[in-house]
C-alpha cells in the first residue's frame, strides 16, 4: 500500500472557519430568527469596478475570433502587465525591477504556500505570530517542522507580536534561514516603519537568511511615511521576495489574480556551499507545475492600472477604510482596546477581562448576533484577542456596530 506525507497528519483537525460555521449553524437552528452579521471573513464583497469589468469583457471578445485567440500563455504572466506593475506598483516608489523578476500568478495563497519548495528541507523558519495560517501549514506539509504540542509546533521560531510588544516583532536570538513577514499584517491590522523593516533587511543580510514579504494589503496604508514594498529599504533586493494581490486592491478573490517579485539579486546556498540565484528556481518551479493565469484576468488586472482603474479601486478601499474607521471608533467608544484598523481593513481587539477569544465569539454570537474570528485562529499570540474585518458592506457594518454598543454586555 502507498504511504502518505505524515506530516499532514501532524496539522491540528478541525479548521478555524470550519469550527466557526459549525458553531454558527447551531445557534442558527436554535434561534432561526436571528439576522447574523458577519464580519468575521477576510472576503470583499463589493463588485469588480466598471474598468475591470470592461477589461474583461473586451478580453473575453478577443477569444471568441481566431486572429485574436489566445491559448496557453507566458507561465510567467504576459508582458502587458508586468510592464504596469512595475511601472505603476514600484517604479513611483523608486524601485526599478526587470521584467523577468515579476511572476503573475493565479493567487498569493498558492505562491506563499508553493514558495517554500524552492527551499530546503533543514532550513529554519520563522513567522509572526499571529499571522495568515498558510506560512506555517505549508511549512508543516513540507516536514520543516516538528510535532505540534501545547499550541506550537516544534522547531519554529514565533515571532510573538501583541499588545505588549506595539506588534512589532523583535529579531530572534537564534539564527533563522526563512522569515515571514506579513505587513500590513493579517489578523492585526498593524504595520511596520521603514526603520522596523531595516532591522530585519539588516539582520536577513547579516546572516544569509530570506525574508518572504506578504504586502497583499498594501493598497490600504493610508499614512504617507510607511513603505509598500519591502524594496523600499536599501539592500532588500539582496534578500526578500515580495508578494502582491489583485484580491484585496481590486476585489479578485474570486476571480484570481496575483504576483511575486523574485529579483535575481536574491541568493541561497547550495549544499556545497556555491551562491544561487533564486529566481532560476521560483522561475523553473512555475514553468514546470503552472501553466498561467489565464490571458482574460489578465487583462482584467491590467485595466486597473488604468487612470480610471486606479481612481475607482481606491475608492471601493476607502469605502472599506470607512467601514474600518465605523467598527474601531465604535469599538473604543465603549471601552474595547483596539489595534489596526487604519492602514489596514483589520481590526484586531482584545477581548473584555475574563474572556478568551472563543467565549469572546460566543458572547459577540449569542447577545448581538454577530460572526467574528477568534484571534486564536492565527497563532498560540492571538489568545485573547478577536479579529473584525472591514469587508462587509456598509449598512451592515453599522447595524452590527450599534448593536455592540448597545447590546453588548461588557
Ligand atoms: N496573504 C494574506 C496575508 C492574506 O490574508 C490572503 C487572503 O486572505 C492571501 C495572501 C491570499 O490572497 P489570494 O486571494 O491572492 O490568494
Amino acid at each position: 500500500m502507498a504511504l502518505i506525507n505524515e506530516n499532514y497528519l501532524k496539522l491540528p483537525g478541525s479548521y478555524l472557519f470550519a469550527e466557526i460555521a459549525k458553531r454558527v449553524t447551531t445557534f442558527k437552528a436554535e434561534f432561526p430568527e436571528a439576522n447574523i452579521i458577519r464580519l468575521g471573513i477576510g472576503d470583499v464583497t463589493q463588485p469588480l469596478t466598471p474598468a475591470v469589468v470592461e477589461g474583461l469583457h473586451k478580453a473575453v471578445d478577443e477569444m471568441a475570433h481566431a486572429e485574436t485567440f489566445r491559448g496557453y500563455g507566458p507561465e510567467q504572466g504576459y508582458n502587458f502587465l508586468i510592464k504596469k506593475i512595475i511601472e505603476t506598483d514600484y517604479r513611483s516608489r523608486g524601485v526599478e525591477l526587470e521584467e523577468d523578476e515579476v511572476f503573475v500568478s493565479d493567487g498569493s495563497k498558492s505562491d506563499v504556500g508553493n514558495i517554500q519548495e524552492i527551499f530546503g528541507v533543514h532550513n529554519k523558519v520563522a513567522i509572526t505570530d499571529p499571522v495568515y495560517p498558510v506560512y506555517l501549514d505549508t511549512n508543516v506539509m513540507a516536514g520543516r517542522t516538528g510535532g505540534f504540542s501545547n499550541g506550537i509546533f516544534e522547531n519554529v521560531t514565533y515571532l510573538i507580536c501583541n499588545a505588549e510588544n506595539n506588534f512589532v516583532p523583535e529579531l530572534p536570538t537564534e539564527k533563522v534561514d526563512l522569515i515571514y513577514l506579513c505587513v500590513p499584517n493579517n489578523p492585526t491590522g498593524t504595520t511596520l516603519s521603514k526603520k522596523e523593516l531595516k532591522k530585519w533587511v539588516d539582520y536577513a543580510r547579516t546572516n544569509n537568511s530570506i525574508i518572504l514579504f506578504d504586502s497583499a494589503y498594501e493598497a490600504y496604508i493610508q499614512d504617507p511615511e510607511l513603505p509598500h514594498s519591502i524594496y523600499e529599504i536599501e539592500g532588500a533586493k539582496e534578500v526578500a521576495i515580495e508578494f502582491r494581490s489583485f484580491s484585496k486592491t481590486a476585489g479578485f478573490t474570486g476571480t484570481r489574480c496575483a504576483y511575486t517579485v523574485v529579483p535575481k539579486t536574491v541568493l541561497a546556498l547550495t549544499a556545497n556551499g556555491e551562491k544561487h540565484p533564486l529566481n532560476k528556481l521560483w522561475n523553473r518551479r512555475q514553468t514546470t507545475k503552472f501553466n498561467g493565469t489565464p490571458y482574460i484576468i489578465q487583462k482584467g488586472a491590467e485595466a486597473t492600472y488604468t487612470p480610471e482603474g486606479q481612481a475607482q479601486i481606491k475608492s471601493v478601499i476607502k469605502y472599506y477604510m470607512d467601514n474600518a474607521r465605523i467598527i474601531k471608533e465604535g469599538l473604543e467608544s465603549i471601552g474595547i482596546q483596539t489595534f489596526g484598523g487604519v492602514n489596514a481593513p483589520y481590526i484586531w481587539l482584545k477581548v473584555p477581562k475574563g474572556l478568551d477569544s472563543w467565549s469572546f465569539f460566543d458572547k459577540l454570537l449569542h447577545e448581538v448576533h454577530i460572526v467574528g474570528t477568534p484571534g486564536t485562529g492565527f497563532g498560540p499570540s492571538g489568545e485573547g484577542y478577536f479579529r473584525l474585518t472591514a469587508f462587509g458592506n456598509k449598512e451592515a457594518t453599522i447595524e452590527a456596530i450599534e448593536r455592540i454598543k448597545n447590546k453588548l454586555s461588557l
